[in-house]
């Protein structure tokens, strides 16, 4: 069976293109880009060219890019040189549909004394300006908000963000894991002081990433050790990944007007059809301030990981938004926050595509999903009248 892949926002495929060009890193060209000798020192060269590579893409310079080893250790990263450079500062302003790897964080400052705010979203899943300026205080060491949110899609207005928060004179740190690639990117005019992104959700493999840090804002070193990416970030750097990261980020930038128009064009069509071919259906997120790629739909009275038992059974790859934890079915955090009733939060899938995807595979999901969902419906524990109720878990 055919694998049809619509969960571009959990990973995605590595480029041929990535592939080939960091094949000879993992063979012939094994030196250590520290090392003396020419035979390591040509295995730098590519490291500078990838770097060079990640600066064209983000609009900034390249001694602005520190590799590290994935969206999660950047973002940790963010946190800890803006608090460790700032030890008097005990507030954080966040939000509460950020990716685990910034609330994870934020909670654990919490739990060491921290004050966290945590900035809630409208139904569509925005945020409100107001509230973002009415919670900045003298003692807000940091503000962390994704500039794409990793379910919904749902892009924040990082411009008016920055003004917001740059004109109280505080650090600004953006989760861009599934920004980068999708939309374009130019950091000299966007006055963020640390962004985070990640390889393999822009068709690099697993276990690379990079963290812009803008030139002046303060920085703190999170790894400790060698000399590595100029003393930022020690640990002998993953040549191959560092390589592939550079390659997958400008290819991405190549990509990037076909991101927004036949990918865009491609998920319209699948969006579309499913609510328009499905009853009690519904989009999560605001339809236009949204990625191009991504898909959040609601198939009321059904339950998210059945949906995606059946699904497998087509071939049919996607993320759900309820995952059943001891015993009780948790909603996602993120439709929580928009308030996403029950009836319809236990029922999300995230269709995320990629530039791999194709026509054909949106026409076998237009097919596959009605009869599919109709058969749940039959089957549902999920009853009209508990609206708002919690449904106990069935899986
Ligand atoms: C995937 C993701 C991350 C984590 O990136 P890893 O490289 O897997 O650590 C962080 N933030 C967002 C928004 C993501 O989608």
């Amino acid at each position: 069976m055919k694998t049809l892949y619509f969960d571009n926002n959990a990973t995605t495929m590595v480029a041929p293109e990535v592939l080939e060009e960091m094949l000879p890193f993992f063979s012939e060209q094994y030196g250590n880009p520290s090392s003396m000798h020419r035979f390591g020192g040509q295995v730098g060269k590519h490291l500078t060219l990838a770097r060079d590579r990640v600066a064209k893409g983000l609009g900034c310079e390249p001694d602005e890019v520190i590799f590290t080893a994935c969206g999660t250790e950047s973002d940790n990263t963010a946190f800890f040189a803006a608090t460790m450079a700032q030890p008097g500062k005990k507030h954080i302003v966040t939000t509460k549909v950020e990716h685990p790897a910034v609330l994870n964080v934020a909670q654990r400052l919490e739990r060491h004394g921290y004050d966290v705010t945590y900035l809630g979203t409208d139904s569509q899943g925005r945020l409100d300006m107001d509230e973002l300026r009415d919670s900045l205080r003298d003692d807000t060491a940091l503000v962390s908000i994704m500039y794409a949110n990793n379910e919904t899609g749902v892009i924040y207005p990082m411009p008016e963000i920055a003004e917001i928060v740059k004109a109280r004179g505080i650090l600004l740190h953006t989760d861009a894991v599934q920004a980068v690639g999708k939309v374009p990117f130019k950091l000299s005019e966007l006055p963020v002081d640390y962004l985070a992104l990640s390889g393999h959700k822009l068709h690099a493999p697993k276990g690379v990433g990079a963290l812009y840090v803008r030139r002046g804002s303060p920085f703190r070193t999170f790894m400790l050790g060698g000399h590595q990416e100029h003393g930022r970030r020690a640990g002998t750097e993953n040549t191959t990944g560092i390589v592939a990261l550079g390659k997958a980020v400008e290819l991405a930038t190549q990509h990037i007007e076909a991101e927004n128009t036949q990918v865009r064009a491609l998920r319209d069509r699948l969006e579309q059809g499913l609510i328009k071919a499905i009853p009690d259906t519904r989009l999560n997120g605001h339809p236009d301030e949204r990625l191009p790629n991504t898909s959040n739909i609601s198939f009321k009275y059904v339950e998210g990981e059945a949906i995606l038992l059946m699904m497998d059974q087509h071939g049919i790859c996607a993320s759900s938004g309820s995952a059943c934890t001891s015993g009780s079915l948790e909603p996602s955090h993120v439709l929580r926050a928009m308030g996403v009733p029950f009836t319809y939060a236990h029922g999300s899938i995230r269709y995320s595509l990629s530039r791999y995807n194709t026509d054909a595979e949106v026409d076998t999901i237009l097919e596959a999903m009605p009869p599919l969902i109709e058969r749940l419906r039959e089957l549902s524990p999920f009853k009209k009248d508990q609206e708002n109720e919690p449904p106990a878990c069935t899986c």
